[in-house]
């Protein structure tokens, strides 16, 4: 399926909403009108709109964090970068409330998706930095519900464990797709044990221990991912966070994903990126 073009007004309610971080939550949306959900592939986004005390109708863009697969709901997982719209939805929403989804907006992964099915690509690389993990979970669980032949390379960024999102999902998603590996970099934690950090940030069964890694006190870097990625050359990349996580900084003359992949050797033709915010 190609990504649509056409989008679509829902008003829906709020009906359940989840923890993920001090400053992050997931909220499930059904229709409150009893209408079907948009057509929607995984990686595409919606804006939700909300009077904030600053502006009314307001809106910001967010990805939708469950497969078009799951009918009958949405999740998005809002996190709140300080600004204008965040932090006012996060305090006020609850359930029963009822809000403005349109969408769907963009066409992320929508490429490597048709090169799955089409037998053309056998193995991705998602990099992620905080709220930049939700287009990434939407895939995962589609591929989950669809049965996608793929592997899939996680490399998840978070300054510290208590940044991380989905961590009741992450073992979830482990068990359910056993093409799924996942490296966790904390970039500010330092020694901490493995046994420790396997309690604290991703609780799965023994067998499954040797599909996640840990990776403490150091930015990610291209080497981190060759070394793990036999096929790395061939396959695809999507990165999705914060501009700095993409593009790094000028100023302070440091790479972002972006340049350290290409650096290492990777076509950009086979990069995608969803850049959430200027930070
Ligand atoms: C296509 C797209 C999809 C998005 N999907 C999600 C999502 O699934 N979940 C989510 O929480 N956010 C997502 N965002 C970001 C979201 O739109 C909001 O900007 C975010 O929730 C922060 O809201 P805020 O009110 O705190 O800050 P805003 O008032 O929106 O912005 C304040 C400052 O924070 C920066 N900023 C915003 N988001 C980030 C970020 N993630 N990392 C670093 N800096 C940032 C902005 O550039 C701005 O400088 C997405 C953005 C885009 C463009």
């Amino acid at each position: 399926m190609e990504p649509s073009l056409k989008t679509t007004r829902l008003v829906m309610t709020v009906v359940e909403i989840r923890d993920e971080t001090d400053v992050c939550k997931t909220y499930r949306f059904v229709s409150a009108l009893n209408q079907d959900i948009f057509p929607y592939l995984p990686g595409q986004d919606v804006k939700l709109y909300f009077d904030t005390p600053l502006k009314k109708n307001d809106f910001r863009l967010y990805s939708i964090a469950t497969p078009p697969t799951r009918k009958g709901y949405m999740e998005l997982t809002i996190k709140s970068e300080q600004g204008q719209f965040a932090p006012y939805f996060l305090s006020q929403a609850k359930v029963g409330d009822q809000y403005v989804i349109e969408g769907p907006y963009g066409r992320f992964l929508s490429k490597p998706l048709k090169m799955i099915e089409n037998k053309e690509l056998d193995t991705l690389v998602f990099l992620a930095s905080s709220s930049g993990i939700v287009p990434f979970r939407c895939f995962i669980e589609y591929a989950i519900d669809t049965g996608l032949d793929v592997d899939i390379w996680l490399f998840y960024v978070n300054r510290t464990r208590k940044d991380l999102i989905y961590r009741q999902l992450l073992p979830a998603l482990l068990e359910e797709y056993p093409k799924l590996r996942l490296l966790l970099n904390f970039t500010r934690e330092h020694e901490i044990a493995k046994t420790e950090l396997y309690e604290s940030v991703c609780n799965v069964k023994d067998e499954l221990k040797d599909r996640v890694d840990f990776l403490l006190g150091r930015r990610l870097e291209f080497s981190d991912i060759a070394s793990r990625v036999e096929k790395w050359k061939d396959a695809w990349y999507g990165i999705c966070g914060g501009a700095k996580f993409i593009a790094g900084d000028r100023q302070l003359g440091q790479d972002g994903m972006m340049q350290k992949i290409e650096k290492g050797g990777v076509g950009r033709s086979r990069i995608e990126i969803d850049s959430y915010g200027t930070n």
